[in-house]
């Protein structure tokens, strides 16, 4: 079984962060692996391990685990944290011309690095916490022409009938899913609890590939991404004013009336 995981570079969440001609500086705030992807990554080496002889990942379990990322120079730092987890090589699309790209232009580029690559499973996260748009999965099923199995709360794989089920949580209950090989998944945080990198694993996700590929090698030419190529564009952003001191209400035993009030006058009640 060949699976994808598809990792991004964020934003440290914690970081103070600041917006440059209408978008996020990233530049100047350190990065971080998408931590719901650290759940894709998870995801992907338990299915391997309860599915490999030696039931654990890497060499001899006779699947493989490439994570595919697009991203800056700098993303190689995320992907040597999913690599260092366990995951066994990663296919890295850097290209000048990416910078500004939107949800359609990076679903593009993500579907043509998968579709060269035979695989059966494609694992994402849910959401990137930076931009936070959910859309990914949906999209790279779509371009793909795969099956789409999203926001699964758990995951097994049938071998024998190359056949992947989930169980999506809803507001509503539990919807048990499920659809052949290749297939796209997205997984929530609530699906397992990722592993700390051990030291052997860091030191081995030094020795393991990425290979770095440009637009030209994924068969993308320079408009079809990029800001000039994206559907929307974010015309000015300003930062959300400081929280102004609120209403104090002082209670003189007529507490509650003076509540009321407030709420009646926002006609809130
Ligand atoms: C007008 C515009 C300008 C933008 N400019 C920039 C910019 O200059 N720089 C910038 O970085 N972003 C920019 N963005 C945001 C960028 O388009 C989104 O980050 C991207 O489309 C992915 O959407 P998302 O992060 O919300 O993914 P989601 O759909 O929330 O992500 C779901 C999952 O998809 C996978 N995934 C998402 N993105 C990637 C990726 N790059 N590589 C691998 N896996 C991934 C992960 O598994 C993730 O958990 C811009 C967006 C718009 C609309």
């Amino acid at each position: 079984m060949k699976i994808a995981v598809c990792v991004k570079q964020v934003p440290d969440s914690w970081a103070e962060k600041k917006m440059a001609g209408g978008v996020l500086d990233r530049a100047s705030v350190d990065a971080v692996l998408n931590d719901l992807d650290e759940y894709a990554v998870e995801e992907a080496l338990r299915i391997v391990e309860a599915n490999s002889p030696t039931k654990e990942a890497g060499e001899g379990s006779g699947h493989t685990i490439t994570l595919i990322s697009m991203g800056p120079d700098r993303a190689t730092e995320a992907i040597r944290k999913a690599l260092s987890m366990g995951a066994d090589e990663a296919i890295h699309i850097c290209d000048a011309g990416l910078g500004g790209s939107d949800a359609l232009a990076t679903s593009l580029v993500l579907s043509k690095a998968i579709s060269d690559g035979g695989f059966d499973l494609v694992i994402c996260g849910t959401e990137s916490t930076d931009a936070r748009m959910s859309v990914i999965p949906a999209m790279l099923a779509e371009r793909l022409g795969w099956a789409q199995l999203t926001f699964a709360g758990s995951v097994s794989v049938d071998l024998g009938a190359t056949k992947v089920s989930i169980a999506r949580l809803t507001e509503l209950g539990i919807e048990n899913m499920e659809a052949n090989f290749p297939v796209v998944i997205s997984v929530i945080e609530k699906i397992n609890e990722p592993r700390y990198p051990s030291f052997k694993g860091i030191m081995a996700a030094k020795k393991k590939t990425i290979t770095v590929k440009s637009l030209a090698d994924v068969g993308i030419s320079a408009d079809q991404v990029g800001s000039k190529a994206a559907w929307s564009n974010v015309r000015d952003a300003v930062l959300r004013p400081a929280r102004s001191v609120g209403i104090k209400v002082e209670d003189g035993g007529d507490g509650g009336t003076k509540l009321a009030d407030f709420l009646a006058e926002k006609r809130l009640i």
